[in-house]
């Protein structure tokens, strides 16, 4: 959040905010969670509130600050259910292929990604469609973040739980693709990458872009984990999503995950505009 309120009701922008002058008491402008001051420092380059998560710094269901999109609900409605793909039956299951490779410029410079080649037996499953009788948006390919979105937005969590993507032949559940910052941290921290990429949800807080390096900082309230998409300036021509068109918005990011230990956060490489969507 850029702004919060003080304690006499002045609403103060964090770039004006001085511990000195306004006191440690400050809140948000439209719950009263309490929240702290980011200043700037090696990890953000832009200061900011937020809540902690902690006791009382935590924003109301009803804040703006809060606000959840659908497809956010339905992915954590997910998580709630815990569904081993690998010791169940894969027929009670519909079945989709996950393919990204048309963000091709993301695997050229790097080459990282080990991608099990199309004939590849492994590839090869035998399943039948026993999802239930829905046409409208079940696909059997999937090869965009649109199409995650759509399936998202389309889909109750009861009807994700049938749903089982084929990437490169492991077989996972959406919410194990699709994760939370939080998740990505804990990922990337322990080292414990079960897929080759991820696709991680979140909202903007900030956008910074400078000559050699553009940061997509996501919001940290109610105790997320800092998490950033960074596009090194060689890819300024791929990527053309600017800071207007992302601040204060839900998107999707797909790519490599990595921890950055020297600012302890997670993050994410961006090359191109496939590897983005802002949810609506
Ligand atoms: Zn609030």
């Amino acid at each position: 959040m850029q702004n919060a309120r003080l304690p006499n009701g002045q609403i103060i922008n964090a770039y004006e905010y001085d511990r000195l002058i306004h006191g440690d008491k400050i809140y948000c402008c439209y719950c009263k969670a309490e929240v702290i001051y980011v200043g700037i420092g090696n990890r953000n380059n832009v200061p900011f509130f937020r809540t902690t998560g902690r006791n009382k710094s935590v924003h109301e269901d009803y804040c703006p600050e809060k606000r959840q999109i659908k497809q956010i609900k339905t992915l954590k409605a997910l998580n709630k259910y815990t569904v081993d793909i690998n010791k169940a039956n894969l027929n009670d299951f519909h079945v989709i292929k996950v393919d990204f490779s048309n963000n091709d410029i993301a695997r050229i410079p790097h080459g990282e990604i080990s991608e099990i080649s199309k004939n590849n037996s492994k590839k090869r499953l035998n399943y039948t469609l026993s999802y239930s009788n829905r046409k409208n948006c079940l696909v059997r390919r999937i090869t965009s973040l649109a199409t995650i979105a759509k399936i998202l937005q389309q889909n109750t969590p009861e009807q994700l739980r049938k749903i089982a993507l084929d990437i490169g032949g492991k077989m996972v559940p959406i919410n194990q693709l699709v994760i939370e910052q939080n998740k990505a941290y804990e990922i990337s921290k322990t080292g414990n990458f079960y897929l080759p990429w991820f696709i991680v949800y979140g909202k903007v807080r900030s956008v910074v872009k400078l000559n050699k390096i553009m940061f997509i900082n996501f919001d940290e309230q109610d105790g997320l984990k800092p998490f950033a998409a960074y596009i090194f300036s060689g890819y300024y021509k791929y990527f053309t999503y600017t800071k207007e068109q992302l601040e204060g918005k839900h998107i999707l990011v797909q790519g490599n995950i990595k921890f950055n230990e020297k600012y302890n956060k997670a993050e994410i490489q961006v090359m191109c505009n496939n590897q983005l969507y802002i949810m609506k």
